[in-house]
């Protein structure tokens, strides 16, 4: 018998018909004799108008205002665990909900964006010793002040994989929309193929490299505690896309994905001084102001006083990015700009670890569409590039063909 942690998504959870449809999959894997521990996100759309109701009332600037926020739009995930319950039970199935504080999901007090810090599984664990389906929502905690928290939009994802490092479940399957992890996103470039099995460190690049089937932080926590995590969708019964371990990807392949966001602007300082600390001055203030910094460039001057630099934030960002760097007294420059119509696209696979050659693959592939690239960064198992926004679906779909991974 497998203990599985089944997590289903706004969209699976949408509406009650669509309930009695997650319940037919507990059922389901009721039926194979494993036990089953379920997690739910809110029905979709929601939590947008959750979080639209906070701002109507409230600028949620304080900590104070943002635990209310927290409050709020934690309401969503409380519906769809009592239904989904009802919905069991109705079948003769016996199932519990429990909310966040109730299942001993504890986080830190960061509210809005808490962090999971630890799960006191007793109560599930004695509900599913009783022949229980405990039923959890996702997206929530509770502080060791007793203040309900909320992990941050998408979260449920991680409660899900949590929940299952937690209880050492033998999987954790993940229902959503898509059936799987794709080598690159159908929508834009209908040759994507699914994949099998995609390694924790691959989906971790993609994921935060803007394919948005996980939350990028459930997969930090899938690899640190090797839970076995499977991506599929609750409206058919086609296996998903497994994240294992790199030694278990046996398909042969140098690179895995291609990934795009539009998400990231571009600023450039002109005519930087070129001495020590100048880096640390521009973007000291930046990271003062919790703003993330992505790519960076700098060149080496030719006259050794002044150089450029280059770096880019999410769009939101930008505003008060720009602000930031001209509040800060101590950078010194001639111009600076911005450029929101840039897209940035990526290449990840681990077989890069080993082989030579395929970042140049990507540069000669833009170079034969005459696409131009702005900015380069890599890691040990992607590549990625900041190009004009217009050309990303080009981009995309060429090198999707030239690391051979169109669909037959
Ligand atoms: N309901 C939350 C959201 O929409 C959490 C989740 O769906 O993962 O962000
Ligand atoms: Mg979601």
């Amino acid at each position: 018998m497998a203990l599985i942690v089944q997590k289903f998504g706004g969209t699976s959870v949408a509406n009650t018909e669509r309930i009695r449809n997650v319940a037919k999959k507990v059922q389901k894997e009721l039926k194979k004799g494993n036990k089953v521990a379920v997690v739910l996100s809110a029905m979709s759309g929601v939590t947008d108008q959750l979080v639209g109701y906070t701002k109507e009332v409230s600028e949620l600037r304080t900590a104070e205002e943002l635990a209310e926020y927290d409050t709020v739009v934690a309401s969503g995930e409380q519906v769809t665990v009592g239904l989904l319950a009802l919905a069991l039970m109705s079948m003769g199935i016996k199932a519990k909900s429990f909310l966040g504080w109730q299942a001993g999901i504890k986080t830190d007090k960061i509210h809005s964006k808490a962090r999971i810090e630890g799960i006191d599984v007793k109560v599930i664990k004695d509900a599913l010793k009783k022949g229980f389906v405990p039923i959890i929502p996702g997206f929530q905690g509770i502080t060791d002040d007793n203040r309900i928290t909320t992990l941050g939009r998408g979260g449920s994802d991680t409660s899900g994989v949590a929940l299952a490092a937690a209880l050492k479940a033998d999987r954790c399957d993940i229902y959503t929309d898509v059936d799987g992890v794709y080598t690159t996103d159908p929508r834009i470039n209908p040759k994507a193929r699914k994949l099998q099995k995609v390694a924790y460190e691959e989906m971790l690049e993609m994921a935060s490299l803007g394919a948005k089937v996980l939350q990028t932080r459930s997969v930090e926590l899938a690899m640190k505690y090797h839970v076995r995590t499977q991506v599929l969708s609750s409206f058919s019964d086609e296996p998903g896309t497994l994240l294992v371990d790199e030694e278990e990807v046996m398909e042969r392949r140098l690179i895995t994905g291609i990934t795009y966001s539009k998400s990231d602007a571009r600023v450039t300082l002109i005519g930087v001084e070129d001495s020590p600390g100048v880096a640390a001055a521009i973007f000291g203030p930046l990271a003062d102001g919790e703003i993330n910094v992505d790519m960076i460039v700098q060149n080496i001057s030719e006259d050794g006083k002044s150089t450029d630099i280059t770096f880019t934030v999410a769009k939101t960002d930008l505003k008060r990015a720009i602000a930031a760097i001209e509040k800060a007294k101590k950078v010194k420059y001639k111009k600076l700009l911005t450029d929101s119509n840039v897209a940035k696209v990526s290449v990840v696979g681990v077989g890069m670890r080993s082989h030579a050659g395929l970042a140049q693959q990507m540069f000669k592939t833009l170079a034969d569409k005459g696409i131009n690239i702005l900015v380069i960064s890599t890691s040990e198992i992607k590549v990625s590039v900041l190009i004009n926004e217009e050309y990303t679906e080009l981009a995309v779909r060429a090198l999707h063909t030239a690391y051979g991974l169109d669909k037959k």
